[in-house]
């Protein structure tokens, strides 16, 4: 079987708030992205998501774990190490207005990553790659002069990844890159993804709170919960047959034309709030909010059990 561009195992990352507190911001997460896969990793907001992407391309030094790209551990590379690597990993941030720089034009904004990783021999080089990056997300030569407040939100966006896919990396870590666009938008941006990823091979993790749009867009999907993943498994079956009641929660938000698949998602929806991330109880981290939840559900974490061929659950029901 060919190797997975990326294998997490175990990672954590705990951010220390006060003496004795800390924020168990992702805790024993393990999922393997497959090359030339998208894998969409889906949560609510504050439940560790973007804290993992930002683990795993190493802005967060990770407290314990693996993680495994193209076939090297490099949670503990030093920042020196890391530079070959980052060639290769490139993020998309969720903010099209904040993740540019005002006072470059496109031109060097696109050009920065070329520059540091001294991929061109000349500017005449670096220019051929800018446009022709430009051409590929749906810009023009004529962009690369003007400045980033000079383009709508889906615009900017297109450049951030013309940012990102300038180096042709191997993985994307896409941090939410459409939840800040108009809905008119998000397709074609999303598409522009896709079209990229069939010509390229490019491998994406994928981060968003919307359920709907994760199951487009991936091959595979985990879901976060406070810090955990509570199931993992290939998007059609967590889709057809979700697991966890917090899954279950998510997807009865999603409007569903098919009355048979509307009848599998019944459930009461996610009720109350994410609790606090700072020094977790024992048992279940759902337990507050799951309808289903027992006794034993507040005293014993459940363990990450295969539920069925590729489809992973931790839940005492299963
Ligand atoms: Fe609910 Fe218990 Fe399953 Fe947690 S372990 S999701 S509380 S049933």
């Amino acid at each position: 079987m060919e190797q997975p561009i990326l294998q997490v195992e175990h990672l954590t990352k705990f951010f220390s708030v006060g003496p004795h507190a800390e924020v168990h911001a992702v805790d024993d997460v393990n999922f393997t992205l497959r090359r030339g896969r998208t894998f969409g990793l889906v949560g609510e907001s504050g439940c560790g998501k973007s804290s993992c992407a930002r683990t795993i391309i190493r802005i967060y030094e990770p407290s314990q774990g693996k993680i495994i790209f193209n076939g090297q551990d490099i949670a503990h590379l030093k920042p020196r190490q890391m530079q070959p690597v980052r060639r290769n990993m490139q993020m998309i941030f969720q903010d099209p207005y904040a993740s540019l720089n005002a006072r470059m034009t496109v031109r060097d904004i696109i050009a920065e990553p070329l520059k540091a990783h001294h991929v061109c021999k000349s500017k005449q080089e670096v220019d051929e790659k800018v446009f022709a990056m430009l051409n590929r997300v749906g810009l023009t030569a004529e962009h690369a002069g003007r400045y980033a407040h000079e383009f709508s939100g889906g615009q900017r966006q297109r450049v951030g990844i013309a940012r990102a896919l300038v180096l042709n990396p191997a993985l994307v870590i896409c941090d939410e890159p459409i939840s800040a666009l108009d809905v008119s938008i998000q397709a074609q941006v999303v598409n522009l993804l896709r079209d990229y990823q069939q010509a390229e091979g490019t491998s994406y993790l994928f981060i968003a709170h919307d359920l709907s749009m994760v199951r487009y867009v991936s091959d595979d999907i985990g879901v976060m919960y406070l810090g955990q993943l509570v199931e993992s498994s290939d998007s059609e079956e967590i889709y057809k047959n979700p697991l966890h009641p917090y899954t279950k929660g998510l997807l009865s938000c999603i409007p569903i034309a098919d009355p048979k698949l509307a009848r599998a998602h019944a459930s009461t929806g996610v009720e109350g709030d994410l609790p606090s991330p700072v020094n977790p109880k024992p048992g279940c981290r759902f337990c507050g909010r799951c309808p289903y939840a027992k006794p034993i559900c507040s005293e014993q974490t459940p363990a990450m059990k295969e539920a069925a061929p590729g489809h992973f659950v931790a839940c005492h029901l299963y």
